[in-house]
């Protein structure tokens, strides 16, 4: 039963398929003429379209799993992906969760914790406060001594929110309070922590995978710099920063933490790298929406892995026979207008999706399609790969200019810019080029 919808509930169901596994889609009724739902073996409606009401509602999905049968479920990314309660309920009810232990979905959400751990294991972190901070009188001293400017993060964050810089001593007392009231709104947990603010550096990530054993390896880093409020935007594989040396390096760092960890399943060790430096700022316990880059350069199905080990087999793959060849790039295709990225839910009126050598697209939508306005504006991803990085990206300037989305507004015009920007083209972006570059070419 895959708990989720759109692109990700899709991709998900291809795998399952080409294993001979019969799948399960639940669904909102805002959903009910979805892809998912139509390709899906079986498919069974859980709610209104409130989130809270149906994919988020944890007593309706195991009562869908029950009138089914399923055995085993997936979770996607967002919704109940990274909920330790949710895999906890699972383990308790005999439901394979694909994904980690409760236990290390629990560390991991922790960013406090969750960089602790990263620490003990032998990771390099980003320099900042250890733990949270309890009074106004010592985060001014622990800032103090790091240096201006500071970044307050929310231990509970994600998608960026919480998360207040403070560029001299005046700003702190305020970025504190602020951060502190959307967490407790957002997460409600109020806890925040301090880190050194990096002023240039990209964000690279490392993908690995464990059999939950003490077996473990890494596929490897994706650049994912081009962010828009903290948001990653376009990602690709290698990282143009690194060399083969480097990611050997990190990446034998974090598949060691992972066999130590006894680690199950596929996870996202996350760095910003500057001046030659990694330091960890947190790990997602669940397959990213960036993933088919990864499975470009490396030839392997994220998703059959994920199966794999959560039925007991293990990985397909040992470390030796992980090789990187080409190079890939990924555009998140939102429904949003390219300049002021406000949604534009709506029906699609007329679709081609562009084809040929290379290019593959991950993607839910179709002619007649209504995207309802309820969920993540991700309709689609456009995924591109070639023997070079320069061939890649002549390979998605064509792609991009044979898509075709009409009756909303899309973000391709966007990456039809982009790709023409001598930055881009040389790789030469760090995590602020693209808000720079949207301040600079305003709408
Ligand atoms: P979230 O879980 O909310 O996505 P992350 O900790 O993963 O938060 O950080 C998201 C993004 O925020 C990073 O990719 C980076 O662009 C920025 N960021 C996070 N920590 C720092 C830092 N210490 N210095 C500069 N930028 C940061």
């Amino acid at each position: 039963m895959i708990a989720n919808c759109g692109e990700i509930a899709l991709r998900i169901q291809r795998a399952c398929k080409e294993l001979g596994i019969a799948t399960v889609a639940v669904h909102s009724t805002a959903d009910a003429d979805a892809m998912h739902v139509r390709l899906a073996d079986e498919s069974v409606c859980i709610g209104p379209p409130a989130a809270a009401e149906s994919y988020l509602n944890i007593p309706r999905l195991l009562a869908a799993c029950e009138i089914t049968g399923a055995d085993a479920i997936h979770p996607g990314y967002g919704f109940l992906s990274e909920n330790a309660r949710f895999a906890e309920i699972l383990e308790e009810h005999g439901i394979t969760f694909i994904g980690p232990t409760s236990e290390h979905i629990r560390i991991m959400g922790d960013k406090i914790q969750a960089k602790e751990t990263a620490k003990k294991l032998g990771i390099p972190v980003v320099p900042g406060s250890d733990g949270a901070i309890t009074n106004e009188l010592q985060a001014m001293k622990i800032a103090k001594a790091m240096g201006f400017p500071v970044l307050v993060k929310a231990a509970s964050g994600g998608g960026g929110r919480g998360m207040k810089l403070a560029r001299t001593a005046d700003e702190l007392d305020s970025a504190v309070k602020t951060a502190r009231a959307e967490a407790k709104a957002a997460f409600g947990d109020d806890s925040v922590y301090l880190e050194k603010y990096l002023t240039k550096p990209r964000h690279i990530e490392i993908q690995v995978f464990g059999d939950g054993k003490g077996n473990a390896i890494h596929l490897g880093e994706r650049d994912c710099s081009l962010q828009r409020r903290h948001q990653k935007v376009l990602e690709e594989s290698p990282s143009p920063a690194l060399n083969a040396a480097q990611r050997a390096r990190i990446g034998d760092t974090c598949a060691k933490a992972m066999q130590k960890l006894k680690y199950r399943g596929a996870g996202t060790v996350e760095f910003l790298y500057e001046d030659g430096e990694f330091f960890f700022i947190e790990m997602n316990t669940r397959l990213q929406v960036e993933h088919p880059v990864t499975e470009a350069v490396t030839g392997l199905d994220l998703v059959l892995e994920q199966i794999r080990v959560a039925a007991g087999g293990g990985l397909s793959v040992k470390q030796e026979d992980v090789t990187f060849s080409g190079h890939a790039i990924e555009c998140r295709i939102n429904a949003e207008n390219a300049r002021t990225f406000r949604p534009s839910p709506g029906t699609i009126t007329n679709y081609h999706p562009p084809g040929g050598l290379g290019v593959r697209i991950d993607s839910g939508i179709y002619q007649g399609y209504r995207i309802p306005p309820y969920y993540d504006s991700l309709i689609g991803k456009l995924i591109v790969s070639g023997k070079s990085r320069t061939e890649c990206l002549m390979r998605l300037k064509r792609a991009l200019s044979e898509f075709v989305i009409d009756g909303i507004e899309t973000t391709i015009p966007l990456f039809m810019d982009l790709v023409n920007e001598p930055d881009i083209q040389n790789g030469m972006y760090d995590i602020h080029w693209l808000e720079k570059y949207l301040a600079d070419k305003p709408a």
